[in-house]
């Protein structure tokens, strides 16, 4: 910060001064940002030429809708990445000026979070992100000159006119009692998300409620020495962070399943981040478990239940809650009385009827979107510790099995 005080004066430069430079960026290579997934405090400036472009879309973040725009721009190489514009910034990019100007067209892009979708990476604006058409600098040149020959122009895209899932609709997503989520092979139904209205009745207090985790990735991280060590980013240069993961049980009349809930989710339900509850009020044993945890017992919601890997293992991975504001109505007595009998065809599940996921997966792998940050920033501590104890599921029926794999080649195919 420059400040000006009472005794600061002004002088005109008379001599010769070389020249300022309007911008000063600092790019980092397309190859040199995977380094930089999901490593929220390093930010990325990146340049290249438009090569397409397209409307703006709308898409579900947590639970609201936001807006989005994606290009993609080539560096001097001819590679190409994938940019993501979220709210007004996507909006103020001017798709008719673009129209208008004389290709190549150079844009940077300052302050964008390195993210990666489907084995791709791709950037997304930050609050801190601007951009700048043809900026007065070197590499600005530079491309323009590899590319004033190239007849390749810039590909204007039309958004999907698709809306995004509304509240309600993800909250009745794929609708099952908990006797028919337990008969499904989570093996099959990875891809899938199930909605499940129960009531948490157990917290499983000999798993512990969090662990330490890397403040870049949530993922575990070891003690090794005074050192920590995260499998993805070495050795810590700051202290871990606590972060939730509670194993608990669900019930509902026909029956109870464990699951795993993690980092923002169980925050949202109790309102207060992990570190607070461990560093400020010295709740430091993760096997005793705080009143505040404890009162999670009884508390009845609706449950995005998704399987989820976990090194060898797979959990009933709670992603997101919802209040359930429907009155209360008596629940249904119990469909059946054991699973064995249960592979009644669930209509949601029938190989005929897309799921709305399944398309919105099949969009996905068209067009970058960002993925839910807790979604993946909680995904697969892939190495669990081999004191916890894993929730395991049966062998799967083989008819069920038959039918999922049906389905299976059937989206390959859509997609
Ligand atoms: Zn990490």
């Amino acid at each position: 910060m420059l400040q000006f005080a009472r005794s600061t004066f002004f002088r005109e430069v008379e001599e010769d001064i070389p020249e300022i430079p309007q911008h000063k960026f600092n790019f980092v290579e397309y190859d040199q940002l995977s380094s930089r997934v999901d490593i929220n405090d390093i930010l990325s400036d990146v340049i290249g030429r438009l090569i397409s472009i397209k409307g703006v879309e709308e898409s579900n973040v947590g639970n609201r809708v936001v807006k989005r725009r994606n290009l993609t721009i080539q560096n001097i190489r001819e590679e190409s990445l994938g940019i993501t514009l979220w709210g007004e910034i996507g909006q103020n990019f001017d798709e008719n000026a673009v129209q208008q100007m004389s290709e190549p067209v150079i844009i940077a892009f300052t302050a964008m979070a390195t993210k990666q979708y489907l084995g791709g990476l791709y950037v997304a604006s930050t609050s801190a992100t601007s951009f700048y058409f043809e900026p007065t600098i070197a590499e600005s040149e530079k491309i323009k000159r590899r590319f004033s020959h190239s007849i390749q122009g810039i590909d204007f895209i039309t958004p999907s006119t698709e809306k995004p899932t509304t509240l309600e609709e993800q909250k009745t997503m794929n609708r099952l009692m908990i006797a028919e989520l337990r008969c499904l092979d989570p093996y099959q139904n990875q891809d899938q998300k199930f909605t499940t209205k129960a009531t948490i009745t157990q917290i499983d207090a000999q798993q512990g409620w969090f662990y330490n985790a890397c403040p870049r990735c949530y993922r575990r991280v070891r003690q090794s020495g005074t050192s920590w060590w995260c499998d993805t980013h070495a050795y810590l240069t700051t202290i871990p962070i606590s972060w939730y993961k509670i194993n608990a049980r669900i019930e509902d009349s026909t029956g109870g399943i464990n699951i795993v809930m993690l980092g923002k989710t169980v925050q949202s339900l109790v309102n207060k981040a992990c570190s607070i509850l461990t560093i400020q009020e010295g709740y430091t044993d993760p096997n005793i478990i705080p009143p505040l945890i404890d009162q999670l017992k009884g508390m009845s919601k609706i449950f995005l239940i998704q399987f989820r890997p976990r090194g060898a293992f797979i959990d009933a991975t709670i992603v997101k809650t919802f209040d359930d504001d429907e009155s209360q109505m008596l629940l249904p007595a119990p469909p059946v009385q054991s699973p064995k009998h249960i592979p009644q065809p669930l209509t949601s599940l029938d190989p005929q009827t897309p799921l709305p996921e399944t398309k919105k997966g099949v969009k996905k792998q068209l067009f970058i979107t960002e993925s839910t940050t807790e979604e993946i920033q909680s995904s697969p501590q892939q190495h669990p510790s081999s004191t916890e104890i894993q929730t395991s599921f049966a062998d799967p029926s083989k008819k069920r099995k038959e039918s999922r794999s049906d389905e299976k080649g059937k989206k390959i195919r859509h997609g």
